[in-house]
């Protein structure tokens, strides 16, 4: 079962957030022209719809979109007479011109057109920012720009409208629905072209699609929720493999494992700061009651049931009160029995990160210096609550395991660990073979301290310098991204693109100044002061949920030997016995070596035995035949790539435990 079918017009949640002058002056060339495509297809919308009520229209990722408001459903069939309207739009080669309006004249306009939208719009720019229409052709619009200088600069051949969406206004459900028209612009068709390739092949590569047909994992929304994937045996074979990975990788580079539970209580986050911050991410609460308290917390429901028939009789004044207990007295002990009751038990979340845990791991022994790098690792299970609409596949979940870890450090040791960091990063990328990556780094901005960002103006320079100069030293490719860092230290968040070159965000890592002071973490120095570490997060193969359904795609189900949940299969050539028991001890003699093997010497055609290893993608076949069993021979093939010819067993049997234990590609 997976993640079912695309409901016909998936809905756009998140409202977008109205860009800065400063993040318009930003905007590439591709998104001016995505953006100013934005413009033809309200211009060729109104053309055709003349009554469409209008929103906006902003670059994305992908391309852009434009909301309207209309009678007329959109659907697919309507995309060749639209695409055929911009096409002239771009012929006629309008310029977009600018205009300065006072808000009052804005607004006329506006309403004299009855666009609603627009006149609410209106409201989200700032005061003093200045008013601006584009207008192109016939068609008119509030924007701030930029655009290319004509509809000319947009090549007909570049333009795709791709699909339509539903969207509320504002991306609030208690607001109009709009239909949302997403399309995608290109410098040339040949562009357009070769994305739109690239798009098909990652359907092919779709991880729903293979992690179904290959038995990877399932969901089931019924028994156990959506968002919560079942790992499969040949799913969890990718797992432990990365597991193992990790584990070795994080051995050698001086880290230790601990293992924390999957829940904590209130506190813990009320520590952290994910609550209340963090909460909506966060499954409920559970209310829990020791056994000691059962009977406690029953006594004083009790005597607040008394104390409230109490307080309701004075207020009819039907029962005399001698002991001049007022109302007012009474209706304060009810609330003070009701806190009583509140603090007993507790509530507990699951856990949607480790690094709660983890600094209390840290605070459960006292700390020297010379404890210190102190690298914990963990696994780690976290929860989290995404909406349903946002779930997708495994690579959106609500229950995801993490290759996490926290690292210690003081000020000095910083830069070594950091560095460190970076280079199993590189590890990876070669083992997984990226070759492209690209480091976001992102800085604050010391306007905003004490602000967006905890007030610690020397922290964040050192901290920001050591950074860079790290990247800078390391040959990475990095860009920075100023005034984007969390709020309590900078971060790098880890892009890398697949083999059809789709790009994926696997990773984050972040420095942070702040939690192990809320948390009070210290260590002795050799000052013998008490010092607060710095804690570097990092989760180089993020979660197993992520990363899996990210290689997935980057190979197409098609893993290299060492994660190949069925790495290699012995076919026979026919069923006579001897050649079976030759089959059999080659099995038997990898399987010892813990190689995942499995063996087909039925009767069938080995054609057939080896059509079915290629669809399970089987990575090495060993073929046996009579001929093969005298000379202690197999003949290899491997998986989409056929023949590969015969060589002596031993051999065979050798290279193939090298090439897992060193990780080939
Ligand atoms: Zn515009
Ligand atoms: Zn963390």
């Amino acid at each position: 079962m997976n993640d079912e079918q695309q409901p016909q017009f998936e809905s756009a949640k998140s409202e977008v957030q109205r860009k800065t002058l400063d993040q318009r002056e930003q905007m590439t060339e591709l998104m001016r022209l995505r953006h100013s495509c934005a413009h033809i297809l309200a211009t060729a919308v109104l053309r055709l719809w003349p009554d469409a009520l209008l929103d906006i229209g902003p670059p994305t990722e992908e391309g852009f979109y434009y909301d309207f408001e209309l009678k007329h459903r959109f659907t697919p069939d309507d995309f060749p007479k639209i695409e055929e309207e911009m096409r002239k739009i771009t012929k006629e080669n309008q310029v977009f011109e600018k205009s300065i309006k006072t808000r009052v004249e804005a607004l006329a306009y506006f309403e004299g057109k009855g666009q609603t939208f627009k006149v609410q719009r209106l409201g989200d720019i700032p005061e003093g920012e200045p008013i601006s229409f584009f207008q192109n052709g016939e068609f008119v619009d509030l924007c701030a720009g930029p655009h290319v200088m004509r509809t000319g600069n947009v090549k007909p051949g570049g333009i795709k409208l791709l699909k339509v969406a539903s969207a509320y206004f504002r991306g609030n459900e208690k607001n109009p629905q709009l239909q949302r028209l997403y399309g995608t612009a290109f410098k040339n068709k040949e562009e357009l072209d070769n994305w739109l390739k690239m798009q098909e092949e990652a359907r092919k590569r779709d991880h729903r699609k293979i992690g179904t047909e290959m038995g990877l994992f399932a969901m089931d929304p019924e028994y156990v929720g959506p968002g919560l994937p079942l790992w499969l045996p040949k799913g969890t074979v990718l797992v432990e493999e990365l597991e193992r990975l990790a584990k070795e990788t994080e051995f050698q580079a001086g880290y230790v494992r601990v293992k924390t539970p999957h829940l904590a209580k209130e506190k813990m986050y009320k520590t952290s700061g994910h609550l209340p911050y963090y909460a909506e991410s966060m499954f409920p609460p559970m209310e829990m009651l020791e056994e000691d308290e059962r009977q406690k917390r029953e006594d004083l429901m009790e005597r607040r049931a008394d104390l409230i028939q109490l307080a309701e009789g004075m207020g009819k004044a039907i029962s005399p009160n001698p002991s001049g207990y007022t109302e007012e007295q009474v209706r304060r002990d009810i609330q003070k029995l009701e806190s009583e009751i509140t603090l007993l038990g507790g509530r507990y979340y699951l856990k949607a990160m480790n690094c709660p845990h983890h600094h209390r791991i840290f605070a459960a022994e006292p700390r020297s210096y010379r404890d210190l790098p102190l690298r914990l690792a963990e696994y780690g299970t976290c929860y989290r609550y995404e909406q349903s609409g946002e779930l997708f596949g495994v690579m959106r979940v609500r229950s995801m395991n993490m290759n996490d870890a926290h690292l210690y450090c003081t000020a000095e040791q910083f830069a070594e660990e950091f560095r460190a960091v970076n280079e199993m990063y590189l590890k990876y990328f070669k083992i997984f073979g990226l070759d492209r990556y690209q480091m976001r780094f992102s800085t604050h901005d010391p306007a905003r301290l004490g602000q967006k960002f905890v007030n610690e103006p020397e922290l964040w320079k050192k901290t920001e310098d050591m950074v860079r100069q790290v990247l800078i030293e390391s040959g990475i490719n990095y860009v920075e991204v100023p005034n984007e860092a969390a709020f309590y230290g900078p971060k790098i968040d880890v892009q890398v693109w697949s083999a059809i070159g789709r790009e994926f965000t696997i990773a984050t890592n972040q420095v942070d100044f702040a939690v192990p002071a809320r948390f009070g973490l210290t260590y002795r120095d050799r000052d013998n002061t008490e010092k607060t570490p710095l804690c570097i997060h990092r989760a180089p193969l993020g979660t197993h949920e992520r990363f899996i359904g990210f290689l997935i795609e980057h190979y197409a189900g098609n893993f290299p030997l060492w994660l190949a949940p069925e790495q290699v299969r012995v076919l026979t050539l026919n069923d006579e016995a001897p050649l079976v028991e030759y089959a059999k001890s080659i099995t038997a003699e990898l399987r010892s070596h813990f190689v995942r093997v499995e063996g087909d010497w039925s009767a069938n055609p080995v054609k057939a035995k080896i059509a079915d290893a290629e669809t399970s993608k089987v990575h090495t076949m060993l073929v046996v035949g009579q001929r093969d069993l005298e000379a202690g021979a197999v003949s290899v093939r491997l998986h989409g790539k056929g023949n590969v010819g015969a060589k002596p067993r031993a051999e065979v049997v050798a290279d193939l435990l090298t090439a897992i234990r060193e990780r080939r590609a």
